[in-house]
């Protein structure tokens, strides 16, 4: 696991500028939540996080490297998306084991870091299944798996809860909190939910427009907000 540091971040698409000098760190172990209202650039900080998208202008760290310019396949982050994305013509266990294919790991060991990745998440019986026959929250648990398996030292969560039900989300949020913290996993997570927000981070970040409004521990922001926007969207606004 590694540190991130991103400075600067700048993002236009055409003339539409959509990240505005967007400077966060993340220490190493530490699990920062990205916040805002939907269209604010949440996402596109994650892409360009884990390469997927270039920035016009700023740097990225990880682990005190320069990966700015690293191809998305030689970062070694791992990243789960808002719908499952899993591939449905294949099984669970080949689809915890792709990332380890793709980066020429060979059979034996293969099976025994998707193994030990099943059960970090407590699927390890649903290996053999298809993405079709799990449950929702299963799905989503096999993402996380898929995920993991790479040993990333960095792991970047797009609204990962988003798609579940009120009562599986409280129990997938407090999962992965845990793992987070016995693993000490590097984790950025996006999310528009202020209470996952509260629940799952060490630390917060509010966007709003494309720019960083207020960073904080989960409690300082929620006491002593320094804008009516964070106010009002960390949810105390009495
Ligand atoms: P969030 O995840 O906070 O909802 P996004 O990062 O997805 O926001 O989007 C931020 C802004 O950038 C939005 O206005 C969106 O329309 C725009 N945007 C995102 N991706 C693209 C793209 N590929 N081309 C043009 N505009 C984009
Ligand atoms: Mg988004």
């Amino acid at each position: 696991m590694s540190s991130l540091k991103i400075e600067h971040l700048a993002k236009s698409f055409g003339t539409t500028e959509v990240l505005q000098d967007i400077n966060l760190g993340i220490a190493e172990g530490e699990m920062v939540a990205l916040l805002g209202p939907s269209g604010c650039g949440k996402s596109t900080t994650l892409r360009i996080v884990a390469g997927f998208e270039t920035a016009t202008s700023g740097r990225i760290e990880l682990g005190g490297t320069d990966i700015t310019a690293t191809p998305a396949h030689r970062r070694n982050t791992g990243m789960v998306f808002q719908s499952y994305a899993l591939f449905p013509h294949m099984s669970v266990a080949d689809n915890v084991g792709f990332g380890l294919e793709m980066r020429k790991i060979g059979r034996s060991d293969r099976e025994a870091k998707v193994r030990q990745a099943l059960d970090m998440v407590q699927l390890g019986h649903l290996a053999d299944r298809m993405p079709a026959q799990l449950s929702g929250g299963q799905q989503q648990r096999v993402a996380l798996a898929r995920a993991l398996a790479v040993n990333p030292d960095l792991l970047l969560l797009d609204e990962p809860l988003s798609n579940l039900d009120a009562k599986l989300r409280g129990e997938v949020q407090h999962e992965i909190r845990a793992l987070q913290q016995r693993l000490g996993l590097t984790t950025l997570i996006v999310t528009h939910d202020q209470e996952e927000a509260l629940t799952m981070s060490d630390k917060m970040v509010v966007m709003q427009g494309g720019r960083i409004r207020q960073v904080g521990a989960p409690r300082e922001l929620y006491d002593a907000p320094d804008s009516v926007f964070v106010a009002s969207f960390v949810g105390n606004c009495n």
